[in-house]
């Protein structure tokens, strides 16, 4: 078994995150015990300026931590990734006061914040009307809509919101979940992650006011700054993910010989996708076209070694509760999660067998 990136998630809490990710399979478990371990181990900065008690990582740190953590526990994971989206995108606005106020309390793990931003890019682009109109005001916007996925909505303190102007530009604001007009809806339950409490956000006449918008109005809000779409999280996700099938099945290999290959052959691929990685990480600025085809071979990875782990467990892996059926149900999230149009379509002619991956 390789574990990859030990340096950035020790040992302890490494297990810690295991012991738990097995509980971490309905609606009845929010994964509170993981984030607090990692608050006590000072581990919740990543996306935090350091002036505001954060310990950012590099470029090629962070994708060694999403990949190392996502190995770990792909609900922690993910929940995590979607309150660093939201640090993200008030790291990159102007307001001191919100940073200030904000971002301590988020790396002491005392609040917490998520995202609900995908109807802006990759959620209803094919409906006619915006999900969220944004109506300017004298003193801010009062959105009126619909947000279709938020995760950890239900114990978030904030979420970074989405709206459309109806000269078609777009604002990003951040809005207390208690304010007035924002009703969360129950969360889903999901083939997997269910423990990630996604949900969808009614918004009736929410006022957001000029000192909590964090970006816009602009023409793509989402294309401004470093967190877009289909960046190298995303895909450091699923590589993580891959990675604790593909040790699964070197784990069934060491026993059986006639896995061995099979189990040898995914675990260079890991390797490969995992270094080409970490070397595009390391660029100053990453082609857009790098980004997606280093998305859609962790997405390949991730189903085929998830089938290859059930595979080798057999029967036994298929029922309920096995890490090998949950990793198959896991890997299945990447296919629709994030996932620019682009990549589906690389992974819907690899299913048809059209043609190569590129
Ligand atoms: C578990 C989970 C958690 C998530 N968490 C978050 C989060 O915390 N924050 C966030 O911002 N986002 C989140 N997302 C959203 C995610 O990033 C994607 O935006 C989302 O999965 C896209 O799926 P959709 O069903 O909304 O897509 P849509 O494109 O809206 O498709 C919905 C349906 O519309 C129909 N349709 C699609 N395209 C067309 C077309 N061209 N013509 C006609 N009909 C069409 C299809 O029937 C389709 O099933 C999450 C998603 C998932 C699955």
């Amino acid at each position: 078994m390789t574990v990859l990136s030990p340096h950035l998630l020790p040992a302890g809490v490494r297990e810690a995150l295991i012991a738990e990710t097995a509980g971490l399979d309905s609606l009845d478990a929010w994964p509170h015990r993981s984030l607090q371990c990692l608050a006590r181990h000072s581990l919740l900065g990543a996306a935090i300026p350091a002036e505001f008690g954060g310990r950012p990582l590099s470029p090629v740190e962070s994708v060694e931590w999403h990949v190392a953590l996502s190995e770990a526990c792909l609900v922690t994971a993910f929940v995590l990734s979607q309150r660093d989206a939201a640090c993200h995108r008030i790291a990159l606005s102007s307001s001191s006061e919100l940073k200030s106020s904000l971002f301590p309390r988020l790396a002491r793990g005392d609040a917490f914040a998520t995202v609900g931003i995908s109807h802006l890019s990759t959620s209803r682009q094919h409906c006619g009307t915006p999900a969220v109109r944004a109506i300017p005001t004298d003193d801010g916007y009062r959105l009126d809509g619909s947000i279709p996925w938020v995760s950890g909505a239900r114990y978030a303190d904030e979420i970074v919101v989405g709206g459309t102007l109806a000269d078609g530009t777009q604002i990003l604001g951040l809005t207390p979940r208690t304010v007035r007009g924002l009703a969360v809806g129950p969360s889903q339950e999901l083939m997997a992650l269910s423990s990630s409490h996604t949900a969808s956000i009614e918004l009736r006449d929410v006022f957001v006011p000029n000192d909590r918008i964090l970006a816009g109005p602009v023409a793509g809000v989402m294309k401004q700054g470093p967190a877009g779409t289909g960046s190298l999280t995303t895909s450091a996700l699923a590589v993580g993910s891959a990675s604790s099938s593909v040790n699964r099945l070197l784990g069934e290999a060491s026993r059986r010989p006639d896995l061995e290959p099979i189990a040898a052959a995914l675990a260079m691929e890991r390797d490969e996708i995992f270094h080409d990685m970490r070397e595009a990480a390391a660029w100053d600025a990453i082609p857009p076209k790098t980004i997606e085809q280093l998305r859609q071979r962790a997405n390949s990875l991730v189903l085929r070694a998830a089938q290859a782990s059930l595979a080798a467990c057999k029967g036994a892996g298929y029922v309920r509760g096995h890490p090998a059926e949950r990793g198959v149900r896991e890997a299945m999230f990447f296919l629709v999660w994030s996932c620019p149009q682009p990549v589906v379509s690389a992974a819907l002619r690899e299913f048809a067998c059209v043609d190569g991956l590129t």
